[in-house]
Formats: C-alpha cells, structure tokens, sequence
C-alpha cells in the first residue's frame, strides 16, 4: 500500500511565472503591522524553483499572523524570529 506521504511532494506550478514549479524549502517572511516590522526566518514553503515565489500554508500563514500580532501587542517595533513549527 501507498501511504499519504507523497502528497508532501506534490509539485504545483508556479502562479507568478507560470514556468517554474514549487518545491518545499525555506524562506524569510517579513510582516509589517502598523509600526511593528516582524521577521520570520527558515518559514516553510513551497517555492518556485524559477522566479523563488513562495507560497505558505494557511495554517503556517495563521500561526505568522499570530505571532506577529502578539510581537505588536508587546510594543515591539523590529523584531527577527526563527520560525519553528
Ligand atoms: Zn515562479
């Protein structure tokens, strides 16, 4: 039997350039909310091996938004952050 896990390895082409296809990799997210400039290193994605686009997974996307949030709340104005699932 084939297990679910080659779903992780779907490929999709790439919206952007429409020539490149996504792959899973890393990349650095910055966020910016209202005076707060938060940024997120090593995110996990799904990249364009061809323009570099990115593309987060909503869930990853929410947990971004949260932190981001929290980060203003605490009157942070630059903040960097390891990003860790
Ligand atoms: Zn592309």
């Amino acid at each position: 039997m084939v297990t679910g896990l080659q779903d992780k390895e779907k490929m999709m082409e790439c919206v952007i350039c429409k020539q490149g296809k996504t792959g899973p990799g890393k990349v650095t997210v910055t966020l910016q909310r209202g005076e707060a400039i938060i940024v997120f290193k090593k995110v996990p994605a799904d990249v364009c091996d061809n323009c570099g686009e990115y593309y987060l997974e909503e869930q990853i996307t929410e947990q971004l938004l949260d932190r981001a949030e929290s980060a203003v709340k605490n009157g942070t104005e630059v903040e960097v952050l390891k990003f860790a699932a």
